[in-house]
């Protein structure tokens, strides 16, 4: 199921990206670390009393050097259609300003949940300023203050209770659901209708569309499938609909409903930065991943060409090392025939179980080869190994000290369970315990 998503909105200057690196905190992120991959501040996912959610700046979505007005109404037009709880962020130094008052207008029309926020708050005795916001007619004002991270915790209280109870749009568990991600132009609504045209399948029902997607549900050799298609939506004639950021977004969502996501690449044009981003966002989220290179008919290729190809997407994509590699043609539909059994693949491998007592041998086999290692005269101790979760695999590994588990030596227990076990196109994840 996606992650409910809240947005906040406000004009220039109220504090909201101070806000909102807030509520993200200092995120981890593996693939942050890569050049080039640099995570884009306006969106990112968050946690708050065991709830994730997506968070969305929509005052970082640029619209173009418009009037204020103009660009405020685009952000609440976009707030409106993609959040389910919105926080409406004001200067509570400034008191209710005409911009305010537009924004309001706009978002009593929705139907979507507003939570007035009034930032710059900073201590108690300014509490007093908050009360003439009460007539914008959202209802009790929420008095918070981004420089001292006061007021933080009531706020998303509040926003976690408007989320919605459960997504209508579930498929069952034996449905693979998959979706194509990649830049402008690559073949990815040409890759759907190949998918869907060459294995004559029986396209059982279009489930309509949803806000985000369209999704195509159709069965091959006893399995069903569920394509969430995002390309199909650009031509819907909004005028953000072609912001890069804002598709981004898009594609966010749909690798958050899915079991796999297939990365797509231009074959003819090569990669760009754009494409490791965008690669980057499917790993993270922990989905399968398969990586198919289109349009590999306009390649003009000799024996080497597909093996040199190959290399450079390891090199660029290192952190995608677990996924399988597919050259095909939507034009020409050759190797199309490929696809489905490497989806499947990559499913089975996302949610597949091992038996404790394997891993185990696995580990101390692995131990045994290669001891672990000494940080200040301590040595890392493995007591034992068991799977916790799938999709995607997560292990939890019970040791005398997690600190001790460096990164290199996390890697190396993954390559042998990788080693031991079939987990292709899946991440894994291993997270050292203290054993208590
Ligand atoms: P945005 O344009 O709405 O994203 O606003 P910013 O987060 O960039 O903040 C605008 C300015 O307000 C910056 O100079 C911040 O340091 C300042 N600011 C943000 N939150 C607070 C706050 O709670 N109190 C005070 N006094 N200043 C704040
Ligand atoms: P999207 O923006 O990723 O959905 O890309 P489209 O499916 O709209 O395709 C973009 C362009 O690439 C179109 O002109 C397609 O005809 C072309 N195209 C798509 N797949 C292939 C392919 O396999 N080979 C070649 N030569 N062109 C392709």
């Amino acid at each position: 199921m996606a992650k409910p998503v809240v947005a906040i909105i406000g004009r220039p200057n109220v504090g909201k990206s101070t806000i909102f690196n807030r509520i993200v905190g200092d995120r981890i992120s593996i693939v942050e670390d890569i050049p080039g991959v640099t995570r884009d501040r306006i969106y990112s996912s968050a946690e708050w009393l065991n709830q994730s959610f997506n968070i969305i700046d929509t005052g970082g979505i640029e619209v173009g050097d418009e009037p204020l007005l103009q660009q405020m109404r685009q952000q609440a037009e976009i707030a409106i259609e993609e959040a389910d709880v919105i926080i409406f962020m004001v200067n509570g130094r400034e008191g209710i300003t005409a911009a305010d008052e537009e924004v309001a207008k706009l978002l009593y029309r929705s139907q979507k949940p507003v939570i007035l926020a009034v930032n710059k708050i900073d201590n108690p005795e300014m509490k007093e300023q908050i009360y003439e916001f009460y007539s914008l007619g959202f209802g009790e004002p929420f008095p918070i203050s981004g420089s001292h991270g006061l007021g933080l915790g009531d706020l998303l209280d509040e926003v976690v209770k408007h989320f919605p109870k459960k997504s209508d749009e579930e498929y069952d568990e034996s449905v693979i659901q998959f979706c194509l991600i990649g830049r402008p132009n690559v073949g990815k609504s040409s890759l759907v209708n190949a998918i869907l045209g060459e294995e004559r399948v029986i396209v059982s029902d279009i489930e309509g569309t949803t806000r985000d997607a369209i999704d195509t549900r159709f069965t091959r050799d006893g399995q069903d499938y569920v394509i969430i298609d995002t390309a199909g939506m650009r031509k819907r004639g909004k005028v953000y609909e072609n912001l890069e950021k804002y598709s981004v977004l898009r594609a966010l969502k749909a690798i958050e409903r899915s079991d796999v996501v297939l990365v797509v690449l231009d074959g003819e044009r090569g990669i760009i930065e754009q494409d490791k981003k965008i690669a980057g966002y499917a790993h993270e989220a922990g989905r399968a991943v398969v990586i198919v290179v289109n349009k590999w008919d306009a390649v003009e290729k000799d024996e080497k060409t597909m093996k040199e190809f190959e290399q450079k997407i390891r090199d660029q994509f290192q952190f995608l090392d677990y996924a399988p590699i597919v050259f095909l043609s939507a034009k020409t539909k050759k190797r199309i025939h490929t696809l489905l059994p490497m989806i499947n693949l990559a499913s089975e491998s996302h949610h597949m179980r091992v038996q404790t007592n394997v891993l185990n041998d696995v580990i101390m086999d692995a131990v045994a080869m290669n001891p672990t290692p000494t940080d200040r005269g301590t040595r890392l101790k493995i007591y034992y190994a068991t799977q916790v979760s799938i999709k995607p695999p997560t292990f939890v590994i019970f040791v005398n000290d997690p600190e001790l588990m460096h990164f290199s030596y996390a890697r190396f227990l993954e390559n042998k369970i990788r080693e031991a076990f079939e987990f292709t196109g899946t991440p894994i994840k291993i997270i050292a315990r203290a054993r208590n």
